[in-house]
């Protein structure tokens, strides 16, 4: 079978992990604990995805869809001037930001309605303005969405049919339109040193590729939990530094 096309992390030793990078194929989701850098890895993505295919890039944009209040422009600047890859191509900076657009949404219905009309759009869109084709999605994160109505207490059976209305037209949109996807899912509960990630059997049966950030004190390692092509014994520790997440 073919080999699924893949999106450099900009770490070499994640990178080796992952095999090249997070798949250009269906849903690829990462859960860790607050403050393990899930953020930061998805806003490392928008800037590799930019990278030419000779570098692990898919030469392309990103959409960021965010559900916090306030997006986390600062870390992103961080990035662009830290980040060997990108920040400076042949002695002129690149404004890597015109190509990263950001969304904004509160709730389950903001999300189905970015995902089934207004990205189809903007990926339309910038195919007819000439600018770089999406590549990327990030949604930071799916947990949040589901707070709310969804919540604890809601309805059980309605929240399971949204969550699948969403990932089946995540996956849809990953296929139709050539892009990668990555889902950022909070922590439930642990188990063993294993993270359980939220949204339960519903989701976690939509997702094609789940990786995690996972403590054993005084380290952290970043793991496939399991994925379709990738042996799940494949780990490295990681850090957080000013240039993102590393190994
Ligand atoms: P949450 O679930 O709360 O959204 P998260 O998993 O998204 O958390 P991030 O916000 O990506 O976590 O990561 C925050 C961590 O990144 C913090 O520990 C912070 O110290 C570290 N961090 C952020 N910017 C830098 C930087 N420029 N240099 C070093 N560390 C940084
Ligand atoms: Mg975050």
């Amino acid at each position: 079978s073919e080999k699924w096309e893949r999106l450099t992390t900009g770490c070499p030793k994640l990178d080796m992990v992952l095999q090249g990078g997070i798949p250009k194929r269906g849903i690829t989701e990462l859960t860790a604990e607050s403050g393990s850098g899930k953020t930061q890895f998805g806003l490392q993505l928008t800037i590799t995805v930019q990278l030419p295919k000779t570098e692990g890039g898919f030469n392309g944009g990103a959409v960021y869809i965010c559900t916090e209040e306030k997006f986390p422009s600062t870390r992103l600047h961080q990035l662009f001037e830290t980040f060997p890859l990108v920040a400076k191509r042949k002695g002129k900076t690149v404004d890597l930001g015109k190509n990263i657009l950001i969304q904004h949404i509160s709730d389950v219905d903001g999300l189905k309605n970015c995902i089934e009309i207004t990205l189809p759009r903007v990926i339309k869109a910038q195919k007819d303005e000439g600018k770089k084709a999406i590549r990327l999605v990030v949604i930071d994160s799916i947990t949040a969405v589901f707070r709310g109505e969804y919540g604890q207490s809601g309805d059980i059976k309605t929240r399971a049919q949204h969550i699948r209305s969403i990932g089946y037209n995540l996956h849809k949109l990953s296929q139709k339109h050539d892009v990668a996807i990555l889902c950022i899912n909070q922590v439930n509960s642990t188990m063993n040193n294993r993270l359980v990630p939220a949204l339960g059997l519903a989701w976690s049966n939509l997702v094609t590729t789940r990786l995690q950030i996972t403590r054993v004190p005084p380290n952290r390692y970043f793991r496939v939990i399991f994925a379709p092509d990738l042996p799940t014994t494949n780990v490295c520790p990681y850090s957080i530094t000013k240039s993102g997440v590393t190994g």
